[in-house]
């Protein structure tokens, strides 16, 4: 750096001394800078559109929320999860997603889970802004498929005590629709699991009385390239639903991979909403290295918006999460 530009950046750099040293007498650069206020716009409503062979795929966020990695996994050594996040340059606790998606499978518009309605306050309940954002309303969903029975997923089938989807039929699968509409499995869960009963009953409760709940078994085929995969653990009926067109493939994978920063190094780490810990740390592992093995898409619902990305297999037992390239040109 020579001539004025040198001289320019020496003055430059004086002038920010002088500022920011207590024994300045004032502070007028740092002072002025604070003079613009903050942008009174929230951030935008946030959707993502992708291809899958001849499938349309939005991702839509329903709500972020702060998540307590460090209160709500188990088995993660003392001070191993606050290390997880600071190597990746995160607080604690990180800012968890709640995705959705839309399929257009040329005959059937469907969404796979719904947000959480009204059941996680201001932190949840924008998917239906967000579906008018990418285009569509709620009225156009012929099918919704839901991975499990928690809040964050079927809450959004009601809003202010309304159904939202007025033609929909709601697929879940039969265990979870027999388990968490019977109270008497109450008494078997954890406190932190019990108050899903109530939540859930309610949420399903216009759907099952206009007889548009259609429990699903292990492995149902919907047709028009979208399958149903069990995957008991994180509940009993716990599902993956996989997009099939030709050699392109993508993977739903509901709460498979909870927090992202923790359990992709750690796959052992489970949380406490998990229904079965053994059998939702298998499942998670099984599914993490076919899904590194065959290089499918992988759709997720609280990994980073939009939550679409693959897993590649490091030394170990560690997976990494590889985010797919954002693009407006769709
Ligand atoms: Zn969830």
């Amino acid at each position: 750096m020579n001539g004025p530009y040198r001289q320019a950046a020496t003055a430059i750099a004086m002038a920010t001394c002088l500022a920011l040293s207590p024994a300045a007498p004032h502070a007028p650069a740092l002072a002025a800078t604070t003079a613009v206020p903050p942008s009174p716009i929230r951030q935008a409503p946030s959707f993502f559109r992708m291809h899958v062979g001849r499938f349309e795929v939005t991702a839509l966020l329903d709500g972020t929320h702060p998540f307590p990695a460090s209160t709500v996994a188990v088995d993660a050594r003392p001070g191993e999860i606050e290390r997880l996040l600071a190597d990746q340059f995160l607080p604690a606790p990180f800012e968890g997603m709640i995705n959705a998606f839309l399929v257009n499978l040329g005959d059937r518009l469907v969404l796979i889970d719904t947000g959480a309605g009204d059941l996680y306050g201001k932190e949840g309940g924008g998917l239906v802004s967000v579906l008018a954002a990418a285009g569509y309303g709620p009225e156009q969903i012929d099918d919704i498929y839901i991975t499990h029975l928690h809040e964050d997923h079927a809450g959004g089938l009601l809003r202010g005590g309304k159904p939202v989807f007025p033609k929909a039929i709601v697929h879940v699968s039969q265990a979870d629709f027999d388990f968490w509409t019977n109270d008497s499995n109450k008494a078997s869960v954890s406190p932190l699991l019990q108050p899903f009963f109530p939540a859930i009953q309610k949420v399903l409760k216009p759907y099952v009385a206009a007889g548009r709940v259609k429990p699903f078994a292990p492995d149902a085929d919907f047709g028009s390239g979208l399958s149903a995969i069990s995957a008991p653990g994180h509940t009993p009926g716990h599902s993956f639903f996989r997009l099939q067109d030709a050699s392109a493939t993508m993977l739903f994978w509901g709460d498979t991979v909870h927090m992202a920063p923790v359990q992709f190094p750690e796959p052992d780490i489970a949380i406490k909403y998990d229904w079965n810990v053994p059998e939702a740390i298998a499942a998670r592992k099984a599914v993490l290295a076919e899904a590194a093995d065959k290089g499918w898409l992988v759709a997720a619902a609280h990994i980073s918006f939009p939550g679409i990305g693959h897993v590649t297999k490091l030394p170990h037992g560690a997976y990494q999460w590889l985010p797919v390239n954002y693009t407006l040109n769709r």
